[in-house]
């Protein structure tokens, strides 16, 4: 297999920052794009990676499934893009295309593995997959995503997983016109559920643990904001959520959230990966007919009607761009959740 050597910026170890590593990519097969990134978003789902939260990193590690770039060459069999034309790439990079998920556009659930962007299992170059903070990446035109022109693309990259991560579930549980939904948390993902959700119709409220980002909420389009470590105030929400989406990247409890739902409502965990403390009580679940769900990311034509969506309603992400050398500040600030809503890496940086 040709390869060739590009810039890029990760880290070899879990306790270590982030910096400048040379990695290969593979050249064009013939369904294959190699796109120049210009912008690339960046997801709490990157740090978890880099510092090893859900085990199974390999090293070195370099995080990034937001991506917008440029196309500067394709495989002879490509037709989705053109050399030129703008394009992105999200969470998922491959996957087998033949089992029952993969036949219906369910490629994150790719019943024989789906290959993530970065962290992956590379099946060309037998490598873990490099993500988006590098200076080029090389996909299969099948995972590439056509990119609205009205949209600012800085501020499109997010949509690429915070935007698709919470487009999905909203659209699986038929929100529209007159949903009663609830966000949880307000940081990358959560400011998008507020602008998706708002686009199809729903009435959305936000909890957030503090008052602190009340007047953001509002802004961006939240109809009310519930702050969850006040009781009393949850108490005022008791029994009104159709849907509720939880992006909190950490162990919590959330039978209070359970609380807020009505009568066959859902909430879906898009955030913490792994068991609950304090336990789940099912007596709510029981008399109410309530759902516990999680949600992975997105499909690729799903991912592409999210895309569509926001060109049509002129949604992006709030954004804050960033030299790809602030990164780990970029880390320590998302820890603190001071991020308004999502840092995007200006990839000319790396040059
Ligand atoms: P983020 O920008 O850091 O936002 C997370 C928000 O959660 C924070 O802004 C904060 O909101 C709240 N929060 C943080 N720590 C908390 C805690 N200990 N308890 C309660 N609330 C807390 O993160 P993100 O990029 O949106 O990602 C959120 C999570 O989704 C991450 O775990 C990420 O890995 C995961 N993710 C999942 C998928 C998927 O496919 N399921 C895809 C992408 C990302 P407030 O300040 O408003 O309380
Ligand atoms: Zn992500």
């Amino acid at each position: 297999m040709n390869k060739f050597e590009v810039k890029a910026f990760g880290t070899l170890a879990a306790d270590a920052p982030l910096n400048e590593i040379n990695i290969e990519r593979r050249e064009v097969l013939a369904k294959d794009i190699e796109i120049e990134i210009m912008y690339c978003g960046v997801c709490h789902s990157d740090l978890h990676t880099a510092r090893n939260d859900w085990g199974g990193t390999v090293y070195p590690a370099i995080p990034g499934h937001e991506i917008i770039g440029k196309v500067t060459k394709v495989g002879n069999e490509v037709t989705k893009v053109k050399v030129g034309d703008i394009a992105g790439v999200g969470c998922l990079v491959d996957s087998c295309g033949t089992c029952e998920s993969c036949k219906h556009d369910l490629e994150q659930y790719c019943l024989n593995g789906w290959t993530g962007t970065y962290n992956g299992k590379d099946k060309h170059l037998g490598t873990q997959t490099f993500g988006g903070y590098s200076q080029k990446i090389v996909v299969d035109e099948h995972f590439i995503l056509k990119v609205p022109s009205n949209l600012n693309l800085a501020a499109v990259a997010p949509l690429l997983c915070a935007g698709i991560t919470t487009w999905s579930p909203l659209r699986h549980w038929g929100v529209g016109k007159g949903s009663k939904v609830a966000v949880v948390g307000l940081g990358g993902l959560g400011h998008m559920a507020i602008k998706l959700a708002k686009g199809l119709g729903a009435e959305v409220t936000l909890f957030s643990r503090t008052p602190n980002k009340t007047k953001d909420a509002l802004e961006l389009g939240a109809d009310a904001v519930v702050i969850s470590t006040d009781a009393d105030h949850m108490k005022s929400v008791t029994g009104k959520f159709d849907l509720i989406i939880d992006t909190v990247p950490y162990i919590h409890d959330i039978n209070p959230y359970i609380a807020t739902l009505g009568v066959s409502g859902t909430i879906v965990i898009v955030g913490y990966l792994g068991g609950l403390e304090p336990f789940l009580n099912t007596v709510p679940l029981i008399l109410g007919r309530k759902s516990v769900a999680g949600s992975l990311i997105g499909g690729i034509a799903e991912t592409q009607e999210m895309l569509d969506f926001c060109g049509e309603h002129n949604i992006v992400s709030e954004i804050e761009i960033i030299k790809i050398q602030d990164i780990n500040i970029a880390y320590e600030r998302m820890l603190k959740s001071d991020v308004r809503y999502r840092f995007v890496i200006d990839m000319t940086s790396l040059k």
